[in-house]
């Protein structure tokens, strides 16, 4: 068997303590899923969860403790910072009760769902569909993936993210509206999870722009932290 050209290499992100890595299948995000990141969008209340996504080849690996370099993105004047916890998957399936979501579950990551506002804006406007403004090209800096059991009380680990030094981003985990459970419930029933998704959990409020020269470092409590800088 051969290709009519060379296939592309597997993405695949390494994993804390191992020296195997984790092959990325999918990356799924969830929309506005912290009260006031949804607030701040200007939406109130419970709604369902809904999802998008971008292609594996999104990822930007920065091991921790280095800095990750991410181009800023084309045709945007408004790239904004998501800081959010990535769950990293890895036993498939569909229709997942939330109560066996656990076991689903291979580790965690820090993960920034990178956003060209502008256009997500004007897409939303038009009700045109938001890959231009969230699935383009480095769109998904992250760092290595922590095994679960390594990794404590997710449920309940802080969440941050500084940009230059100055906090814009602080909040916890445990302020998510559908928690990651729930998430994987919801998301298993549109889709059959596979080994190597990776579910981009949501932001908590406090986006906001970033331009070349700038260094974001996020972290989560028990998870591990994030270092890029925008060129
Ligand atoms: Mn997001």
């Amino acid at each position: 068997m051969s290709y009519v050209f060379d296939p592309p290499a597997v993405v695949a992100v390494p994993v804390t303590g191992s020296e195997s890595r984790f092959p990325v299948h999918r990356i799924y995000c969830v929309g506005r899923n912290y009260v006031e990141h949804a607030k701040e969008m200007g939406f109130t209340g419970r709604e369902p969860p809904f999802f998008f996504m971008k292609p594996a080849d999104a990822v930007l690996y920065v091991p921790e403790g280095a800095t990750g370099e991410m181009p800023y993105p084309s045709v945007t004047a408004d790239l904004h910072h998501e800081i959010e916890l990535v769950v990293a998957i890895g036993k498939g399936g569909r229709d997942i009760k939330a109560a066996d979501a656990a076991g689903h579950i291979f580790g965690y990551a820090v993960g920034l769902d990178m956003t060209r506002r502008d256009l997500q804006g004007e897409a939303k406007k038009q009700g045109r569909p938001w890959d231009v403004g969230k699935s383009f090209d480095h769109s998904a800096p992250m760092g290595p993936i922590r095994p679960a059991a390594q990794a404590g009380d997710v449920g309940n680990a802080a969440i941050a993210l500084s940009v230059n030094g100055q906090v814009r981003q602080s909040s916890n985990v445990s302020k998510l509206i559908w928690n990651i459970a729930e998430t994987i419930e919801h998301l298993s029933r549109l889709w059959e999870l596979r080994p190597g998704d990776l579910i981009f959990s949501g932001t908590p409020e406090g986006v906001g722009a970033v331009k070349a020269g700038d260094l974001m470092e996020g972290s989560v409590g028990g998870v591990g932290a994030l270092k890029v800088k925008v060129v």
